[in-house]
């Protein structure tokens, strides 16, 4: 695998599913890994299960959708490690199942805050921190729902899309320092996130299966490997992209 030693990484959503599955990657690969997430059982035992590895990790309770909360998190990082190289934006939220016209208002708020502003804010402070170093590298999960529409799931789509405004605009700004910005979009990842959403509807299961050309859903370890290489060298020159790792979903 390719080498992080050295490096220092920090995860949002780092508690469970794609974004605990990123930070344990990252540890295996040598870096010094920040967990972030306002779950602190999960977060605490993701640190912990890098350690046990023989890695190095801090958990750090964050909530995105705080200012304060997330420039106290890049604050903490740098403190802890001294640098910020590679950040991955993986809290977000998706607990719909109801078409637009019928859908709350309060739900629509929660998803935005968290999947837009949530990763705006995470985006604000990581990268005012790489800009002082003159490099570094930010991967944000977006999802193949951030490239087609989703009945029963519109405002998780619209916050999908809308960041890869967020992410091609940041690409853009920082191109000329060095800093990489990109976003990845998976298809249906077998994690808690997943599981809920077959548990509102068991109907689901087969027929999101059927969506994936391959017939399955991904392992969080399929979407770490992708973010581990966007964030690496090997990706040098990988900008303001949308990487798709979906088994085929978009390609139909
Ligand atoms: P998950 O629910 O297993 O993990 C998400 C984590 O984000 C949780 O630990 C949760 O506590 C944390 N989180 C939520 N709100 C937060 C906040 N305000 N501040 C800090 N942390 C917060 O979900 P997952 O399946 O691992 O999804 C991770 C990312 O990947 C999400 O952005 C999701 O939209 C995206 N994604 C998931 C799938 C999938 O099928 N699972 C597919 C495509 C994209």
């Amino acid at each position: 695998g390719i080498s992080f030693a050295g490096k220092v990484v920090l995860v949002t959503g780092a508690a469970s599913g794609i974004g605990r599955a990123v930070a344990l990657a990252f540890g295996r690969a040598g870096a010094s890994v920040v967990v972030a997430d306002i779950a602190i059982d999960g977060g605490h035992s993701t640190a912990a299960m890098i350690v046990e590895n023989g890695g190095k990790a801090l958990f750090v309770a964050a909530n995105v959708t705080r200012a304060q909360e997330v420039a106290a998190l890049v604050e903490k990082t740098v403190h802890h490690y001294g640098r910020l190289d590679c950040a991955v934006n993986s809290a977000g939220l998706s607990e719909e199942g109801t078409i637009l016209a019928e859908l709350d208002e309060e739900v629509y708020d929660r998803i935005m805050d968290v999947n837009v502003k949530g990763v705006w804010l995470s985006m604000k402070y990581q990268l005012r921190q790489m800009t002082s170093q003159g490099s570094g590298a930010i991967v944000n999960l977006s999802s193949a729902l951030g490239l087609v529409g989703a009945p029963a799931q519109g405002v998780y789509a619209a916050s999908k899309h809308a960041l890869a405004g967020l992410t091609k605009s940041a690409a853009l700004e920082h191109a000329k320092e060095g800093i990489r910005i990109n976003a990845l979009c998976p298809g249906a990842v077998r994690t808690p996130m997943l599981a809920r959403a077959i548990g509102r509807e068991p109907a689901m299961e087969k027929k999101l299966r059927a969506a994936h050309p391959m017939g399955r859903f991904a392992e969080p370890a399929e979407i770490a490997n992708a973010v581990l290489w966007l964030c690496s060298e090997q990706a040098s020159f990988v900008t303001g992209h949308e990487l798709s790792v979906d088994g085929g979903f978009t390609a139909i």
